[in-house]
C-alpha cells in the first residue's frame, strides 16, 4: 500500500509528466493509490449487445456492434462536427463528435467491426450517439462483466483522456500490483464476512457481476467508516479516562430564585428534558461535552442560562459565545435583563468592546467578580484569563473553527464542561461522525402559541403581487426581510443586486424607512442599521445572509429571498426561522426566476412543503451530500471519502462503530499483534491531519 502511495502516477504506462499534471490538476490524482481509489460513478454492462432496431425510449449507456459506413465533416471552425453513419445491420444510427475531429477520423476506418460505448438519445427524430467510446471487437472481447464509467471534468475529456483511459490505468497497475497488503485485520474480515482488499479492488472497478460488485462496495465503504468511527472512538475513550470534570452537584440560590420568580414563562416540555440530561451530565464528574440542537426559535437561550445559573450555584463561571457581534449584543440583552433581579454581573466582550471596559471586564474576571462573560470569538483570546470557568455555551458552532473551541479548552485546569448549540439540525449519523462523542440532546417542540410560517415560491413575473402582500404586512405595523444572496466568487455583482434592490424598494414603498445591511459594512454602521430595525423605526431590512443567526424581530412577519435558487435548504431555513417569531401569521417568499432547474424546483418545493428542520437536513444531506454541508467543510472527513456516503450509508456506520467500539475494548491501546494493521492504518490516515476530535 506504501508503494502505491508513494508511486508518482506519471511513471504509470501511458500517462507522463504531461497527463500526470493534468490528473493532479483535474482530479487531485498524484500517485498510484490515488488512481486505484478513483472509484467509479457508475457502470456499463459489457456482457450485453443491444441491437440499433431494439433501441427505445430512455435508454442508458448501452453497448452497439457493427460498422460505419460514412463520415462527414459539417460547418464551419468553432462550430464544425464530424457525423458518422453507423450501421448493425438491424438499422443506422448517428455518430456525432464535436472536438478531436481530426484524429477521430484518422483512427477508425469505414467497414471494420468496432463496439460503440455511449448513450443514444433521440435528436431531430434519428438516434444519435454523441462522443461515444470505441474498441475495437478484440479489445472489446477482452473485457467482461461490468465496467467501470469515471468522474471526469470537461477539460479532461477535452484532452482525450475518457472513462476508458482512466480504466485501462487502473487494470495497468492492478496488473502490476499482484499483492496489496490488507487494510483490516484477518478476523474483522472472517466475521464480517468481507471481501478481501485485492479482489475489492479489483471488482469495484471491473466487477464480474453485480453481486460481486455490491460485496466489493460494502467492504470499501466499511473499512473507509470503520478507520473514521475507529479513531474517533479512540480520541473520545482517552479523553474520557483523562478529564475529569467540574462535578455540580448543587442547585442554589440564582437557579431556585430565577426559576420561581424570573421564569418569564412555562417551560415547554422538551426544554425540561434537556435541562435535565445537561445536569445529569454536569453531575458526574466527568467533562460534559454536549451538542443541543434546536430548531430555530426553539428557546434554546433559555435553556443555556439555566445551565448557567447552575455553574453559578456551583461556584464556577460561564461564558457564551457566539459567532457574531450582532447575535452576541442580543444574547446579551436577553439575558442581563432576564437576570438583573438577581444580582448577577453579565458583561459582553466583542471586538468592539472599548479598552476601559476591556480591562475591567478581564479584572473582574480574574477575581471572579464577574459571572457570565458573554462574546464573540474575542472571548478566547490569549489574555481573557478566567479565575474559575466551569461552563462554557457555544452557539451556532458551525461558524467556530475547530482550533478556536481548543483554546477555550485550554483556559482552564480543569476542563470546563462545553454546550454546543446549533439551529441547524444534523442528522444522527452524520452527527456520530462529525461530533463522535459529543452526547445530542434535541430540544423537539416549539413554544405554544406559534403558527407555522407560510411559504410560497413566487416568480419574477409575479413581483407585484408580492409587493402588494408586502404593503399590506406593513400597513398592519409589521416589518420586512429582503434578502439577497451574497456568494464570494461573484460578490461585486451580488452587491449591485443588493443595492439595485435597496433602492427599488425604496422607490416602491416611499412611506416607509428602509435600513440596509451587508458583510462588508463597518460593524457600527451595521449595528446602527440592525438597531434601527430592531426598534421598528425602520419598517424593511434590505440585508444580506448576515442576519441569518439568531436576529431576533417578533414584529417581522414576512420574509422574502431573492434569487433564493442560489441558496442551500439549510441556509434558506436558516432565513425563514427569522419570521414567525411573534405570535402573528408570518411568511416566507422564495423568489426566483422563471426558468430554473427541475433540480432547484425539488429543492424549493421542499422548503414550501414543510417547515421540519430535520427533514429539511436530510434532504439537504441526500441531494447535496455531506461535503457542502456547514461544519463538515471545517472536520475534512466527508472530503476525504471516497465511496462511503454519510447521507446514505447510516447502517454501515453503525455497524462501523459497533466493531470498532468492541475492538477498543477488547484492546484498547491496539497494542496486539492482530492489531498492529489498525495502528499503521490509523497513524497513515490521519496522524498528519487536525486532531479535529479534541474539539471541546
Ligand atoms: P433559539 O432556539 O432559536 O435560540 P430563542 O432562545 O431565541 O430560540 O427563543 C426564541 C423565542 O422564544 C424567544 O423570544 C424566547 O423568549 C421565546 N421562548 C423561549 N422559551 C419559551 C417558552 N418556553 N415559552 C414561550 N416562549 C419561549
Ligand atoms: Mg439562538
Amino acid at each position: 500500500m506504501n508503494r502505491l502511495r508513494n508511486t508518482d502516477i506519471k511513471y504509470l504506462k501511458g500517462v507522463g509528466p504531461k497527463r500526470a499534471e493534468l490528473l493532479n490538476k483535474q482530479l487531485d490524482i498524484k500517485s498510484y493509490y490515488d488512481m486505484l481509489y478513483h472509484f467509479p460513478t457508475n457502470y456499463v454492462d459489457r456482457s450485453s449487445v443491444y441491437t440499433i432496431s431494439s433501441l427505445n425510449g430512455d435508454m442508458p449507456a448501452i453497448q452497439l456492434k457493427g460498422r460505419f459506413v460514412t463520415f462527414n465533416t459539417q460547418g464551419e471552425g468553432a462550430k464544425s462536427r464530424l457525423v458518422a453513419l453507423f450501421s448493425d445491420g438491424t438499422g443506422t444510427i448517428e455518430v456525432v463528435w464535436f472536438k478531436r475531429i481530426k484524429q477521430i477520423r484518422e483512427a477508425y476506418n469505414i467497414g471494420n467491426e468496432y463496439v460503440l460505448f455511449g448513450k443514444p438519445t433521440v435528436f431531430n427524430g434519428r438516434w444519435n450517439i454523441v462522443h461515444p467510446e470505441i474498441d475495437t471487437t478484440t479489445s472489446a472481447a477482452a473485457m467482461q462483466g461490468l465496467r467501470g464509467i469515471y468522474p471526469l471534468t470537461e477539460t479532461l475529456r477535452n484532452k482525450g483522456i475518457t472513462s476508458r483511459t482512466l480504466f485501462t490505468y487502473i487494470q495497468g497497475i492492478l496488473s502490476a500490483t499482484p499483492n496489496i497488503a490488507e487494510t483490516l485485520p484477518q478476523s474483522l474480515i472472517t466475521r464480517l464476512n468481507l471481501m478481501p482488499l485485492r479482489e475489492a479492488l479489483v471488482n469495484i472497478h471491473n466487477p464480474k457481476n453485480n453481486e460481486q460488485l455490491q460485496r466489493a462496495k460494502f467492504r470499501l465503504k466499511f473499512e473507509e467508516l470503520f478507520y473514521i468511527q475507529l479513531n474517533i472512538l479512540r480520541y473520545s475513550r482517552r479523553r474520557a479516562s483523562a478529564t475529569a470534570g467540574f462535578r455540580f452537584s448543587r442547585i442554589g440560590h440564582y437557579f431556585n430564585t430565577f426559576y420561581s420568580q424570573c421564569l418569564p414563562f412555562q417551560l415547554t416540555g422538551a426544554q425540561k428534558r434537556v435541562i435535565k440530561e445537561i445536569r445529569a451530565d454536569m453531575g458526574s464528574g466527568q467533562q460534559m461535552n454536549r451538542l443541543l440542537q434546536g430548531d430555530v426559535g426553539s428557546g434554546k437561550t433559555l435553556v443555556a442560562l439555566l445551565c448557567m445559573l447552575i455553574a453559578l450555584d456551583n461556584d464556577t463561571q460561564a461564558c457564551l459565545m457566539a459567532p457574531t457581534e450582532i447575535l452576541a449584543t442580543q444574547h446579551y440583552e436577553t439575558i442581563s435583563k432576564l437576570v438583573a433581579p438577581i444580582g448577577i454581573n453579565v458583561k459582553l466582550l466583542t471586538g468592539s468592546t472599548r479598552k476601559k471596559e476591556r480591562d475591567a471586564i478581564h479584572s473582574q474576571l480574574e477575581d471572579g467578580s464577574l459571572h457570565i462573560l458573554i462574546g464573540t470569538h474575542a472571548v478566547i483570546e490569549d489574555n481573557v484569563q478566567f479565575r474559575n470557568l466551569g461552563f462554557v455555551v457555544i452557539d451556532e458552532q458551525h461558524r467556530f473553527g475547530v482550533a478556536q473551541r481548543a483554546r477555550l479548552w485550554k483556559k482552564n485546569s480543569i476542563a470546563p464542561h462545553v454546550l454546543v448549540m446549533t439551529a441547524t439540525p444534523i442528522p444522527r449519523t452524520l452527527a456520530m461522525t462529525l461530533y463522535g462523542d459529543l452526547s445530542v440532546s434535541v430540544i423537539d417542540e416549539l413554544p405554544p402559541g406559534r403558527k407555522p410560517i407560510e411559504t410560497w415560491l413566487r416568480y419574477d413575473n409575479q413581483r407585484l403581487d408580492v409587493y402588494k402582500h408586502i404593503g399590506r404586512e406593513l400597513q398592519q405595523g409589521r416589518q420586512v426581510y429582503i434578502v439577497y444572496p451574497l456568494i464570494q466568487e461573484n460578490e461585486k455583482l451580488d452587491l449591485r443586486c443588493l443595492e439595485e434592490g435597496y433602492e427599488l424598494i425604496r422607490e416602491t414603498f416611499p412611506m416607509y424607512k428602509v435600513a440596509y445591511v451587508h458583510g462588508k459594512m463597518k460593524p457600527s454602521e451595521k449595528d446602527y442599521q440592525m438597531s434601527i430595525f430592531a426598534s421598528h423605526e425602520a419598517h424593511i431590512l434590505v440585508a444580506t445572509t448576515v442576519i441569518e443567526v439568531g436576529v431576533n424581530v417578533p414584529n417581522a412577519t414576512t420574509m422574502l429571498i431573492e434569487n433564493a435558487e442560489r441558496f442551500g435548504l439549510s441556509q434558506l431555513h436558516q432565513l425563514r426561522g427569522r419570521v414567525g417569531r411573534g405570535g402573528g401569521q408570518s411568511y416566507c417568499i422564495l423568489m426566483t426566476k422563471h426558468q430554473i432547474a427541475s433540480e432547484t424546483r425539488h429543492r424549493l418545493e421542499i422548503m414550501t412543503s414543510t417547515t421540519d428542520g430535520f427533514v429539511i437536513a436530510e434532504e439537504d444531506l441526500k441531494m447535496r451530500g455531506p461535503g457542502d454541508l456547514e461544519g463538515t467543510m471545517q472536520s475534512g472527513i466527508a472530503m476525504d471519502l471516497h465511496i462511503a456516503n454519510l447521507a446514505t450509508d447510516g447502517q454501515i456506520i453503525q455497524l462501523a462503530r459497533n466493531n470498532a467500539d468492541d475492538i477498543l475494548d477488547a484492546d484498547p491501546e491496539l497494542a496486539s499483534a492482530e492489531n498492529a494493521v489498525l495502528r499503521q492504518q490509523l497513524t497513515l490516515l490521519f496522524d498528519k491531519k487536525i486532531d479535529w476530535s479534541q474539539i471541546s
